[in-house]
């Protein structure tokens, strides 16, 4: 369920009318609903409340700290790939004592600045990552936390980018020579083993590959405890899919179903990583019509939004469903299923103003005939949108403004020109 509906033929997020915050802030706009991203939170919480988890919001997923405020102020934790998003998950008001540190690259410096906040679980992906956190941690005379991230080997289980639990991907310890290695720093007098990390990839919609790596996970406990590891974590990561389509993705209850039995039986306590779950459908991307134009056999809505501020359509040939903020009469609000044909519209590919034919919101996809200056809302953008934005082609960053029931505010203002430049001008004054 989420916050965006239509009244009176004009798209709403809570009880405010888009059309009044496309005119206020103008567009590119990202619009978040703040119930809706409390409404996923809270169904995690209670789909796992028999192991009482601690959610870990993953900030690479949207990382605005007006939105990791939110988190933080309902019991969440963080899950942090850099120092950057460490940085922001203590402004936003974070813990050391409830972020949990991932990637398969961390430096020495984030590292230290990690130990140095306390942060409760370093997720470990290499035999190197582990030496240099006990150097680091003997440095500063401390015993570092650490959960051992395993590819527990799947079969594929979504898009190839983000399939992160396959053999041959970069991520987490092989499972077939993790024990080897665990074997080696059972006595590590300044890194602690206290944990198994597993984040199968994402968005996953179905609860096998959970299932799966479960009973991996269930075999590697033992294991590691048996080696003499005091293992008390079960990290999960996170993956967890949304409505992108149509109904697609499964509810938090399904995921509960198959990894809560796996955590009573191991003894842990469940850490979960979610990101996608949590704000994916919290945050729509509105747009405005620039020109249409019809070229090579083709339609184009040539719009306001570009792969500079959304770029999953043309990364992972991601589907977003797109509909008009204020649909003519007759046009469905919206679509039940917008890959069907529909009356009144037409085949379209909806584009941006960036210069490389990879710059799409959407292709073939049943639209109405539009006109310059009307409004589109691209939705379930509220994931990997805004953070994987960029500047390409000297385009200022979108606005970003935080919906609650009538009232809204801005939560990022939109960037402008002297922005673009400012890091440029002050490196040579
Ligand atoms: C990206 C990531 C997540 C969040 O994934 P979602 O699909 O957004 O829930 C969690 N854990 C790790 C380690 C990640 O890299």
């Amino acid at each position: 369920m989420d916050h965006f509906h239509y009244r009176s033929r004009v798209l709403h997020c809570e009880e405010i009318p888009v059309s009044v915050l496309a005119e206020k802030y103008g567009t590119p706009l990202y619009i978040y609903s703040r119930n809706t991203i409390l409404h996923h939170l809270g169904q995690l919480k209670r789909a796992f409340a028999a192991v009482e988890p601690l959610i870990c919001y993953s900030v690479k997923t949207n990382g605005n700290v007006h939105l990791c405020r939110i988190m933080a102020e309902n019991g969440a934790g963080f899950d942090v790939t850099s120092g950057g998003e460490l940085y922001r998950a203590l402004q936003a008001g974070g813990q050391g004592s409830k972020i949990v540190f991932a990637g398969v690259g961390k430096t020495d410096a984030e590292l230290r600045d990690g130990l140095d906040n306390g942060v409760f679980l370093f997720n470990v992906e290499s035999e190197g990552e582990l030496l240099a956190l006990g150097e680091v941690a003997r440095s500063l005379g401390k015993t570092a936390p650490v959960a051992l991230r395993v590819n527990p080997d799947l079969p594929p289980k979504t898009h190839a980018k983000t399939d992160t639990s396959v053999k041959g991907v970069k991520f987490g310890l092989d499972i077939d020579t993790v024990l080897e290695f665990a074997q080696k720093v059972v006595d590590h007098p300044h890194v602690k083993i206290v944990g198994l990390h597993m984040h199968l990839g994402s968005p996953i919609l179905k609860t096998d590959p959970y299932k799966q790596g479960i009973d991996k996970g269930l075999v590697l406990i033992d294991q590691l405890r048996q080696q003499g590891h005091n293992i008390v974590y079960w990290n999960m990561g996170g993956g967890f899919g949304i409505h992108y389509r149509k109904k697609e993705a499964l509810p938090a209850d399904a995921f509960a179903e198959v990894i809560v039995p796996g955590i009573k039986q191991a003894r842990c306590k469940l850490v979960l990583e979610p990101g996608r779950f949590i704000v994916g459908n919290a945050g729509i991307l509105v747009s405005r019509v620039i020109y249409t134009k019809e070229s090579g056999g083709k339609h184009f809505i040539i719009q306001d939004a570009a792969m500079n501020d959304l770029i999953r359509p043309t990364l992972y040939d991601s589907f977003h469903r797109i509909w008009p903020v204020e649909p003519a009469a007759g046009l469905p609000t919206p679509p039940e299923d917008y890959e069907s044909g529909i009356a009144g519209t037409r085949i379209q590919d909806v584009v941006g103003p960036v210069c490389e034919s990879g710059d799409f919101l959407a292709k073939d996809r049943a639209l109405p005939d539009l006109r310059r200056g009307d409004l589109l809302a691209t939705f379930s953008a509220g994931a990997y949108g805004m953070s994987m934005s960029s500047n390409y082609n000297s385009r200022p960053r979108a606005a970003e403004v935080l919906v609650e029931g009538s009232n809204h505010r801005l939560i990022r203002r939109r960037e402008s020109f002297q922005d673009l430049v400012r890091p440029e001008v002050e490196a040579t004054a």
